[in-house]
């Protein structure tokens, strides 16, 4: 970040208001308002309000991912987890509804699919994540509900006419997906509403990663204590093809039936970025980028933050938001003749939840490490809770309407 001598020189009048008419100091296009683009949006405009910043998205309000889960049991809805795009106008931000189409990488430039074309000194491309599904996959029949929208209320209304006694299923993708603890925090919230809901119930939690990928002490702990009638875990157990007609997964392990199937498929960036030719890394699925400004390193006046980019770093909600602010910090050096930061910290914090009112922690602090240019986590500054509690469930509601806060208003 600027220190305070830094931003003084740097703003001259760069954070007093431009002159009325003035033409921009910069133009920045977002596409994505999500929590990595929003939090572009806000910080640009905070930063510098001699930037002009315009943020595009296919939809006219955001649905948080993060506590989608708790959509399934019906402890939340998905109108509490709607964000509206107000906040970002009042400050100044242009919001644009469209589905974008192409991205020129080297005008810099996109075009939306009215035919509409914007033109940049930077385009930021926030664009999430797409799936990359098993053949045979029928989202309607085995929702991923991995993404906030009519997903996680088609799962919950699949788990709510299951019949006492039924068998469910929870496939994990393998790695890299968004949010590492998310599957397994899942499982152990079903479990706890299966036990309550749908006496005598089973959850079979295929995992195609050769173990737990990340807070591996408590969520085993859960599976094989307070879950373990319920739940039944399988690692190394990778989808290869669905059969929507019989409910059948053909898994690494042999065919499994259930009665309702909640299957996550695998992951890569969105499809935008990939189009664009952006996504050469993690055998083309991400793209790589130079985190001190996260800059693509294919195409250097286009940025790739939040999830569709390949770095070090969990692909998270919270990690979103620091991208976004390092990426921000960053274009305003840019813009007002400096180099970014040499040694950008970011940190991530989560809560899983262990049952419908306990949740456990992790956190994480990644530091830039010059000799391998990639963030590197400070050892002993990250870790996990020892188990889980009330407590932390409700520290959960704390952090989420804080980060939620930071970034949309
Ligand atoms: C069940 C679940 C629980 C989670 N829990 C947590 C948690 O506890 N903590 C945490 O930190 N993270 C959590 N996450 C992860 C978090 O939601 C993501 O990491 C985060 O949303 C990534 O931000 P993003 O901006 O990269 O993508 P998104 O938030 O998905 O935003 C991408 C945006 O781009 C738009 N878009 C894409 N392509 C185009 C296009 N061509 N034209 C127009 N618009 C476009 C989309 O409409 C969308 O609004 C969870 C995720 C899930 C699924």
């Amino acid at each position: 970040m600027l220190n305070r001598r830094q931003l003084l020189l740097a703003s001259g009048a760069a954070l007093a208001l431009p002159a009325f008419g003035a033409a921009p100091k910069a133009r920045v296009v977002i596409v994505g308002a999500g929590m990595a683009g929003v939090t572009l949006a806000k910080y640009l405009r905070l930063w510098d309000r001699g930037i002009e910043v315009t943020l595009v998205d296919r939809n006219a309000s955001y649905t948080s991912n993060i506590m989608s889960s708790l959509v399934l049991t019906g402890q939340r809805t998905l109108q509490q987890l709607t964000y509206s795009y107000a906040a970002l106008r009042q400050r100044g931000v242009k919001f644009v509804q469209g589905e974008v189409v192409a991205v020129d990488p080297a005008a810099p430039s996109i075009t939306l699919a009215s035919g509409q074309v914007l033109a940049a000194d930077r385009v930021v491309l926030a664009a999430g994540i797409a799936f990359e599904p098993p053949p045979g996959y029928d989202d309607q029949r085995m929702p991923h509900a991995w993404q906030a929208g009519p997903q996680p209320t088609l799962l919950a209304q699949q788990l709510a006419a299951m019949p006492a006694g039924g068998t469910v299923a929870l496939t994990i993708p393998p790695t890299p997906y968004r949010c590492p603890p998310g599957p397994y925090e899942r499982a152990c919230l079903l479990a706890d509403w299966l036990r309550v809901n749908k006496p005598g119930s089973r959850l079979l939690v295929l995992d195609a990663n050769p173990d737990v990928v990340t807070e591996k002490d408590n969520f085993l702990a859960a599976f094989n204590g307070i879950h373990a009638g319920v739940v039944e875990y399988h690692n190394n157990a990778g989808i290869q093809s669905v059969d929507p007609a019989t409910m059948t997964l053909k898994t690494d392990l042999g065919p499994v039936t259930a009665d309702v199937i909640n299957l996550i498929p695998r992951q890569r960036c969105g499809r935008i970025v990939t189009d664009t030719g952006l996504a050469t890394a993690t055998g083309g699925r991400f793209a790589p980028v130079d985190v001190l400004s996260y800059a693509s390193t294919v195409a250097p006046k286009v940025h790739v933050i939040g999830d569709s980019s390949a770095t070090t770093q969990p692909k998270a909600g919270h990690i979103a938001n620091q991208e976004a602010k390092v990426c921000a910090d960053a274009i305003v050096r840019g813009v007002n003749g400096l180099a970014p930061d040499p040694a950008p910290v970011t940190n991530s914090a989560c809560f899983s939840t262990i049952t419908m009112t306990q949740a456990s922690w992790l956190t994480a602090v990644f530091q830039y490490d010059a000799a391998s240019r990639t963030m590197v986590s400070v050892a002993n500054a990250s870790g996990a809770s020892s188990g889980w509690s009330t407590g932390h469930f409700q520290d959960m509601g704390t952090w989420f309407n804080a980060l939620m806060a930071d970034s949309l208003a």
